[in-house]
């Protein structure tokens, strides 16, 4: 039976083109997809004959659900006694060095069995939902073992079967390398290669596959290495390039096909123009720039001059961004980054589809897409990076179901 939200007082919904066409006085009819999207007075006469329940938006704005197109959330611990050392003056290379960072989350998720993992993450899931977002990508990295790894995959694949949220699972086997081959890293890149790659790709565990290309962790060309080895086995290539220092990791993306590059703090001018020509999405992640205490963003308006496709996601991990909160971090695009408030909300939600070859049913509003969508609590976007870092999101729909009523999980 099709549902009808009505008397929407803005519905914003993203166009291929980074516009968004706008409606006034709107309403929606859909079931698990979209049936029909437009003005009041055409939608709401048609729902009346057939009979379909009608729900009222008290003249509030609609968007699409939000997508997060990056994040790592399964992880065991957050790591905040590391906050706490950085607020006293250690640097993340220092809190590294001594065995904090991203190895720290390895030793925390070996300890924890795939069941505690599923427990720990589903919470997690409710809060994405709460923020209005709907559709999250979801990163291994924690394992840096094939067992490890794929552990983690399967905790996510197990959560997502469970939970409205929608997982789209992504390996990132080479996430660094672990303290056992910290002597002999060009064993690891084997392991990557030849056992945990063909692992996730033939259980169908995950669609995409990640490295961090970084000075110190991988190189660019070992980077290409385990990217063309994902697609050799169906995996989409996604990159963090250029995050901290400048290593051509943009040029590797446009090189390898990859559907998008993350961070780009350090991105090369030639860096943005081989990723426009190769139709490689801009993912940007200033939270993480804000939570490291860095000042370098990514050169947003640039990337958008030059005709790139921009998402905004963000990296939900327990080092560098413990946040699920992507209306912040469209307040920190348009505060740091000087993208517009209709820019950053395009690329938190049309731009996140993009990123994840998604397009053609998540992102926006039409016939035949998911009706995924959020009803926030004004009627105005600008107040979504306005009232910074608070939730102003009333109502969630995922696949056509009440998932968040009042701000509350249903
Ligand atoms: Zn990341």
């Amino acid at each position: 039976m099709p549902t009808c939200l009505k008397n929407i007082g803005k519905l914003l919904n993203p166009k291929p083109d980074g516009s968004f066409e706008e409606i006034s006085d709107a309403a929606i009819l859909f079931d698990r997809e979209i049936i029909a999207c437009g003005s009041e007075s055409e939608i709401l006469p048609e729902a009346r004959v057939s009979g379909t329940e009608i729900v009222d938006a008290e003249g509030m704005l609609v968007t699409p659900g939000l997508v997060d197109s990056h994040t790592h959330p399964a992880f065991a611990e957050f790591r905040a006694g590391e906050f706490e050392l950085r607020n006293r003056g250690s640097s993340y290379k220092e809190i590294a060095a001594s065995g904090g960072g991203i190895r720290s989350s390895v030793r925390s998720l070996r300890a924890l069995s795939e069941d505690e993992l599923v427990l720990r993450m589903l919470p997690r899931l409710d809060t994405f939902l709460r923020y209005g977002i709907t559709t999250v990508e979801a990163k291994s990295g924690y394992g840096l073992s094939l067992d490890q790894e794929l552990k983690q995959l399967r905790a996510l694949k197990r959560c997502g079967d469970q939970h409205p949220l929608e997982l789209i699972p992504t390996l990132l086997a080479a996430h660094e390398i672990p303290d056992e081959y910290r002597e002999n890293r060009r064993k690891y890149l084997d392991v990557v290669v030849n056992e945990i790659i063909p692992a996730a790709a033939e259980n169908k565990l995950a669609q995409f596959c990640d490295v961090f290309c970084e000075r110190g962790v991988f190189s660019v060309e070992e980077s290409r290495v385990v990217l063309e080895t994902g697609k050799r086995y169906g995996l989409i290539p996604k990159i963090h390039a250029d995050q901290l220092t400048y290593t051509g990791g943009a040029e590797l993306a446009a090189e390898v096909g990859a559907a998008s590059a993350e961070h780009l703090d350090f991105i090369s001018e030639i860096g943005i123009e081989r990723m426009v020509e190769a139709g490689v999405v801009f993912t940007l992640l200033p939270g993480a720039v804000v939570f490291l205490g860095l000042t370098r963003y990514p050169p947003a308006r640039r990337i958008l001059e030059m005709g790139g496709k921009v998402a905004l996601a963000t990296d939900f991990n327990p080092g560098s961004s413990p946040t699920q909160n992507l209306a912040l971090i469209i307040t920190l695009a348009c505060v740091f980054c000087k993208m517009t408030i209709r820019e950053a909300l395009w690329s938190a939600t049309l731009g996140g589809a993009y990123a994840l070859r998604l397009n053609h049913r998540i992102g926006s509003l039409h016939p035949q897409k998911q009706a995924d969508f959020v009803v926030w609590d004004y009627s105005d976007e600008r107040l979504i990076p306005y009232n910074y870092g608070m939730n102003m999101v009333r109502e969630v729909y995922k696949n056509g179901s009440l998932v968040i009523r009042k701000g509350m999980r249903v």
